[in-house]
């Protein structure tokens, strides 16, 4: 297999989804091509053209498409009728997956959570982790911060900021204070600092919250990262107030940010955490809420979900935990790239005097506008690389390659990246002109 893109050029027959798909569909408008067949950091469609994949189904994909491990584990499973379906009934994929989350992930990280397996999907876990918040603390309100993504159900809507995706809701989004994450006001105002004056104030208005809920990276909201210091400011103030520290680590988890959560060695451990995303490691549904063992207050039953623990996710999932995260080498391998990733970016951006964003495998650059933004990746996309936006005017350019990339291959996106912003940005070339 070549490692360079060959797109083709050819847009499918896309009457059937026009006829029969809803208008709400929205990734396929911006790649409009028919996919067929994937394998790590590729895809291809229906008419033989190749792409590589730095969007990586929005960091589900973080060990690539189809691994052959993860696949093999799971035609092993099928091959031998394991259970598919079995609501929350114990089972054998059950037992090695909790199993490997506690060898792999708990034990070496000196966490003890609870895992709660709640219906498939991001939203099902953040939904599952602010209501345990206000069952907890008999309190209603939640913070959450500005530009903050948790999903797309009541409740998660309400903690996300976009007004956009609000505007879906029909009925208010309540119970939900918004406050300025991390660098909100630009450097010099401390945010930690002005959500811990206004919570002292028994005169600010501000309800004594349930909950704080952060992303250390935010993922849909520009991929701002939130420095050490202020997420252990923000850790102490919920501490002090009674809420509970939820960290929604379902984008910036399993790996992007280097470690497999991305809040470790901050020095702060929050009392329940989110995982979705690229948990099962496959792009298989499967969402997980941990929390603190002494939070672990439902009835039986009193949350539930039909397709809560997907047993092919298990196995995946089990697969990929000890694949990649029983030595350290993954974690450090990350890093590495990371930084890589952060110099091909600062290099992109200083030469047109833009600014980079993120943390780990998971950054952009702030391009300024989402017009300027859709025709770099326009451009990317007409080269084989399928790359996305992310902010709230969708200005930030994103990458987020598989953890998994080649250093030459990911070098190669990039360097169609630094030619689709200079072609974008050249006044005689591009947008800008
Ligand atoms: C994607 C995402 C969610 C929602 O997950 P879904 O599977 O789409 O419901 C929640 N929080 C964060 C940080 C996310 O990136």
């Amino acid at each position: 297999m070549t490692a360079t893109a060959e797109p083709s050029h050819t847009a499918p027959d896309t009457q059937i989804y026009e006829r029969r798909e809803s208008i709400v569909r929205s990734y396929s408008r911006a790649i409009p091509r028919q996919f067929n067949r994937a394998r790590g950091v590729w895809m291809h469609d229906s008419n033989g053209g190749k792409y590589l994949d730095f969007l990586s189904g929005c960091s589900t994909l973080n060990y690539g498409h189809n691994h052959p491990v993860l696949k093999q584990a799971l035609l092993d499973y099928i091959a031998g009728d394991g259970i598919t379906h079995g609501l929350d009934l114990h089972t054998d994929a059950k037992a090695d997956f909790l199993t490997a989350l506690e060898d792999v992930v708990l034990r070496p990280r000196g966490l003890d959570y609870r895992a709660m397996f709640t219906g498939p999907t991001g939203t099902n876990a953040v939904e599952a982790a602010i209501k345990l918040a206000r069952k907890v603390t008999g309190r209603e309100m939640v913070i959450a911060f500005t530009n903050g993504f948790h999903g797309m159900t009541l409740g998660a809507l309400a903690c996300t900021g976009n007004a956009g995706k609000r505007s879906g809701a029909g009925v208010p989004l309540s119970h939900v204070a918004h406050e300025p994450y991390d660098g909100y006001y630009g450097p010099d105002v401390d945010t930690a600092a002005l959500l811990e004056q206004r919570l002292a104030d028994p005169s600010s208005g501000l309800d004594a919250p349930a909950a704080i809920l952060v992303e250390t990276v935010q993922g849909e909201g520009g991929l701002n990262a939130a420095s050490p210091e202020w997420l252990r400011r923000v850790a102490k103030i919920a501490k002090a107030h009674g809420a509970l520290l939820i960290v929604d680590d379902i984008q910036a988890g399993c790996g992007r940010t280097g470690g497999f959560f991305s809040f470790e060695g901050m020095g702060f451990t929050p009392d329940i955490v989110t995982l979705a995303k690229s948990l099962s490691g496959m792009g298989l549904p499967f969402a997980l809420t941990l929390f603190r063992p002494e939070l672990d207050i439902w009835s039986p039953g009193e949350h539930n979900g039909t397709f809560r623990g997907n047993n092919h996710a298990f196995v995946t999932a089990t697969a990929a935990l000890r694949h990649f995260w029983s030595g350290r080498e993954f974690a450090a391998d990350i890093t590495r790239r990371g930084r890589l990733l952060e110099r091909r970016l600062d290099r992109i951006a200083a030469e047109h005097g833009l600014a980079t964003r993120g943390r780990g495998m998971m950054r952009g650059i702030n391009v300024g506008s989402g017009e300027i933004a859709s025709a770099i990746t326009g451009a990317c996309f007409e080269q084989g690389l399928i790359i996305e936006t992310s902010g709230p005017h969708d200005e930030i350019v994103k990458v987020l390659a598989p953890l998994v990339i080649d250093d030459a291959v990911l070098g190669a996106g990039l360097d169609i990246l630094e030619r689709s912003v200079r072609a974008a940005l050249t006044p005689a070339l591009g947008v800008a002109a």
